[in-house]
């Protein structure tokens, strides 16, 4: 459903993107692994193009969004995304959070957003916050809440970076959760993570990043116990 083919990047004078290739298929969990700095982040923007690439190709379904005549809010409204902080509009409440997109983007009538809206707060036990401003939730019930509102519009792909590294340990879990239940009801993710266990056991396939480039990529369960690359081991003997 996503295919990104020799995407670069430059900010200023640092190549931050050096010919990345991907291809996320429908259902497909796929998780971007490496060291800070390897350009996660730059990747997963400029995919739904909150940066715009130098160079490369993207295609989202048929169309290629790389294009420059392409709208790239009608692209972002086919994108889920979470970041690692200040996902919720602090001055709406949870609900409304849930239901903008929606409603202002895709047109759905208020009543209907609000039905499927308390679905899915109650699905993730957060019916009772619907009214209350995201100051009020927890960090992890903020990020599951963050979570909904990404998945409230039906997007084609979900983007998640880093979405429990700000969160304090002991809440860490239940986001993860979300996103493992997600991933079996067939979600199609692709996440930038830390959570080295998570990513494991979660995602299909995994891409490790250094330096701009991909540089092994692989089924999880044989990246994580067999990495071919001296660079991967090292970056995994690190984190573990
Ligand atoms: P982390 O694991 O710390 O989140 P990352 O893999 O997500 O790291 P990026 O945030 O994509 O890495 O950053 C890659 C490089 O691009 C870094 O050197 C960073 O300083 C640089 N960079 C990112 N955004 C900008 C920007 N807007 N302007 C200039 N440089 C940037
Ligand atoms: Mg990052």
């Amino acid at each position: 459903v996503l295919t990104a083919s020799e995407l670069w990047k430059t900010f200023g004078e640092k190549e931050v993107l050096r010919g990345i290739s991907l291809e996320l298929a429908t259902h497909e969990v796929v998780a971007l692994i490496g060291p800070s700095g390897s350009g996660k982040s730059t990747l997963l923007r400029c995919l739904n193009l909150l940066e715009p690439i130098d160079d490369g190709r993207i295609l989202l379904g048929e169309e290629d969004i790389s294009d420059p005549r392409v709208k790239p809010d009608a692209v972002r409204a086919r994108f889920g995304v979470v970041f690692q902080h200040y996902n919720l509009f602090p001055h709406l409440s949870v609900l409304d959070n849930v239901t903008l997109a929606s409603r202002v983007v895709h047109g759905v009538a208020r009543a209907t957003a609000e039905e499927r809206g308390t679905r899915l707060l109650e699905r993730i036990g957060l019916a009772d916050k619907a009214r209350e401003h995201p100051d009020r939730l927890s960090g992890g019930q903020q990020q599951r809440a963050a979570i909904v509102r990404a998945i409230a519009t039906d997007p084609e792909v979900l983007l998640l970076d880093e979405i429990t590294s700000a969160l304090d340990p002991e809440l860490v879990g239940e986001v993860l959760d979300l996103v493992r239940e997600l991933a079996a009801d067939g979600a199609t993710i692709l996440m930038a993570t830390h959570e080295m266990a998570f990513a494991r056991d979660v995602a299909h396939r995994v891409l490790f990043l250094d330096g701009g480039v991909v540089v092994e990529e692989g089924p999880a369960a044989e990246l994580f116990a067999a990495p071919r690359e001296a660079r991967t081991r090292e970056f995994l003997a690190r984190m573990s």
